[in-house]
């Protein structure tokens, strides 16, 4: 089993997404301000950026960071830091998460915004709920394995509430 990071890791990627911020903030002449940074991801996802109605934060897979720590302190902390700071510029417009919106973001911190890659994650613990991660036009959606398996099995579909969009599967580790 792996160990998670620890605090001077943590400390690595914390002013790693210190410096983005600090990018962004010269890109759009404007101030962002700092939000938690969590080490508490657990399952296949590397980070999250996560809405909780006024409560914004990014999560990290300290497991996933601790296999793949170059990699992960490369692509998947300016991608948490890219959905922050889209999502500060143009609040709850519909638009897509990693559309031209992001992708300039990611450009301007020298990251690049086509990158997804596969992971062997055997060594990572898993969640024993195991959920599915789905997006709309707006956020990223956690469902039950019972609702993802109506999803596959075309026996239902789930629509997101705040933008009404269909829900969609994303398999990929990286979001
Ligand atoms: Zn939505
Ligand atoms: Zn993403």
């Amino acid at each position: 089993m792996i160990e998670p990071i620890g605090a001077q890791q943590q400390l690595q990627v914390l002013e790693r997404a210190e410096s983005f911020i600090v990018q962004a903030e010269q890109l759009f002449a404007r101030d962002f301000a700092r939000i938690p940074v969590r080490f508490d991801l657990r399952g296949t996802t590397a980070g999250m950026y996560k809405i909780e109605g006024a409560r914004l934060q990014i999560r990290f897979n300290p497991w996933i960071f601790a296999k793949y720590f170059e990699v992960n302190l490369r692509d998947t902390v300016p991608h948490e830091v890219a959905h922050y700071i889209v999502h500060a510029v143009y609040g709850d417009r519909r638009i897509k998460p990693h559309g031209w919106q992001w992708q300039e973001v990611m450009r301007s911190f020298g990251a690049d915004p086509e990158v997804t890659f596969d992971m062997d994650l055997s060594g990572v613990p898993q969640r024993r709920q195991r959920t599915h991660a789905y997006r709309c036009d707006c956020r990223e959606h956690a469902l039950s394995s019972t609702r993802h398996n109506r999803v596959q099995r075309r026996r239902g579909q789930y629509q997101c509430r705040f933008c009404h969009a269909t829900l969609v599967y994303q398999p990929a580790a990286v979001r």
